[in-house]
């Protein structure tokens, strides 16, 4: 069988449809050394129960359009595939479907926790696992307001979360200066370090026998009655007897091929990492008013990284949003001096961000033989080892760890 896309979702589903006794092949148009699961923050996090698409971003995003150091921006234009997903993007914005979205969220995130922690215990495979928990540190009165609200929410979902004054935060990193009201502490999170995750997972599916084909795109299916039946690219034609489509941001267009319509649009964010970071910090830790996330990872290293720009994956990169980055850590680390680096130590990566947040999950209805896993925005990192576990009870049609109704690929119609 075969898996489209060597991101964390491609790679955790065939770690999964391996283990169930499945022969897997992997294609990816890349080498398997760099794409969005690579480069990103690394939260784990049951905390994310609200998704990107929030009543308060559109009227933020609007805002924030026109100005070039700001934390999300869409690209006005008149693209068929931006105007579906901006419209649909605005609809999903709406209290009720927020709503909704917190026990999906939660339950998904929860069963791939467990995962990412079964993991641990795999021979030679450190990824830098830790359960320390995550901050949100804010600066305003309005944000304190709100965190009020979330922790609230948080802890009605069981989710274990406290709200830390200024003096409390202080404590938790009492070697850094912070420029704060306070924070949320969500304890039930934790943190990883990509790199180290997404190299050795690749090792670990090599050694077990999965097929990896790199450097080839999949430009088109062929198709005999209602199943996939060949995987087409420049190179060559493989015959697929079941498929799972993960190609992260890219997913619009190859399911397209495949005949399902999915609104899901790349949102391209930046990171940098500082190798042996003379600052330290004890937590995971997103500067709220800032929209950026921290991370100390693998020893002394510190990744800062975010914005959200919504723009086509052939956009050149816009290096000056890290220069917003580093302003927003200036401002609540007053001691965090990080010079702007050169463009080749700038990591970014494209988000596939599905119209109201949530992933696509699920085996497509007009297409026989094919499961899509995509549309993970801005936690594909943090579902990843539940979402590989899921794609395999699909395709093995057991009954999932989850209820994947909310997750469901046709909801757009
Ligand atoms: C700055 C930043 C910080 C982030 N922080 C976090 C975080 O802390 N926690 C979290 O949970 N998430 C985080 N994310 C989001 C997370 O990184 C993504 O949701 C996740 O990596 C998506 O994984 P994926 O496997 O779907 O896609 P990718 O990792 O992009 O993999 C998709 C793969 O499909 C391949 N592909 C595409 N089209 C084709 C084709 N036609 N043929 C063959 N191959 C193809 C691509 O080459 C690529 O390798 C962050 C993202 C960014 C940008």
């Amino acid at each position: 069988m075969f898996v489209i896309g060597g991101g964390i979702i491609g790679l955790s589903s065939a770690y999964y449809l391996q283990q169930a006794g499945h022969k897997v092949t992997i294609i990816d148009k890349g080498d398997y050394t760099d794409n969005c699961s690579f480069g990103n923050a690394g939260y784990v996090c049951p905390s994310h129960f609200i998704p990107l698409a929030t009543p308060g971003i559109v009227w933020k995003g609007l805002k924030w359009m026109f100005n070039s150091r700001s934390p999300f921006y869409v690209r006005p234009s008149l693209n068929g595939a931006l105007l579906d997903w901006g419209l649909k993007f605005i609809g999903s914005a709406k209290h009720a479907k927020v709503n909704a979205a917190a026990i999906p969220l939660r339950d998904i995130a929860l069963l791939s926790q467990d995962e990412y922690r079964s993991w641990t215990n795999i021979p030679n495979f450190d990824f830098g696992y830790e359960h320390k928990g995550l901050l949100e540190v804010f600066q305003t009165a309005p944000v304190a307001e709100h965190a009020h609200h979330v922790v609230e929410k948080a802890k009605s979902l069981g989710l274990d979360t406290e709200l830390l004054s200024y003096e409390e935060l202080q404590k938790l990193e009492p070697q850094t200066k912070m420029n704060a009201l306070g924070a949320i502490i969500f304890k039930c999170d934790a943190h990883l370090y990509p790199n180290k995750l997404m190299t050795g997972l690749y090792n670990i599916l090599r050694n077990k026998g999965v097929n990896f084909i790199a450097g080839q795109e999949v430009t088109d299916f062929e198709k005999v009655k209602g199943s996939i039946s060949k995987l087409i690219t420049a190179q060559g034609v493989y015959e697929a007897d079941e498929v799972v489509i993960a190609t992260g941001a890219w997913s619009r267009r190859v399911a397209a091929m495949a005949g399902v319509r999915i609104p899901l649009m790349p949102g391209r964010g930046y990171s940098i990492t500082l190798e042996n970071s003379p600052y330290r910090l004890n937590h995971p830790a997103v500067l709220m008013e800032g929209r950026v996330a921290l991370t100390p990872m693998d020893g002394n290293k510190i990744r800062f990284g975010g914005t959200m720009e919504v723009v086509p994956t052939q956009t050149p990169p816009r290096y000056h949003r890290v220069e917003g980055i580093l302003g927003a850590v200036k401002r609540f680390l007053p001691e965090f001096d990080i010079p702007m680096p050169s463009h080749d130590k700038i990591w970014y990566g494209y988000r596939p961000c599905s119209a109201d947040g949530l992933p696509y999950i699920g085996r497509a209805k007009n297409c026989n033989n094919l499961v899509i896993a995509t549309g993970h925005a801005m936690i594909g990192l943090s579902l990843g080892a539940g979402t590989g576990k899921l794609v395999s009870e699909l395709v093995d049609e057991k009954k999932p760890g989850v209820d994947l109704s909310p997750f469901r690929v046709e909801r757009f119609g």
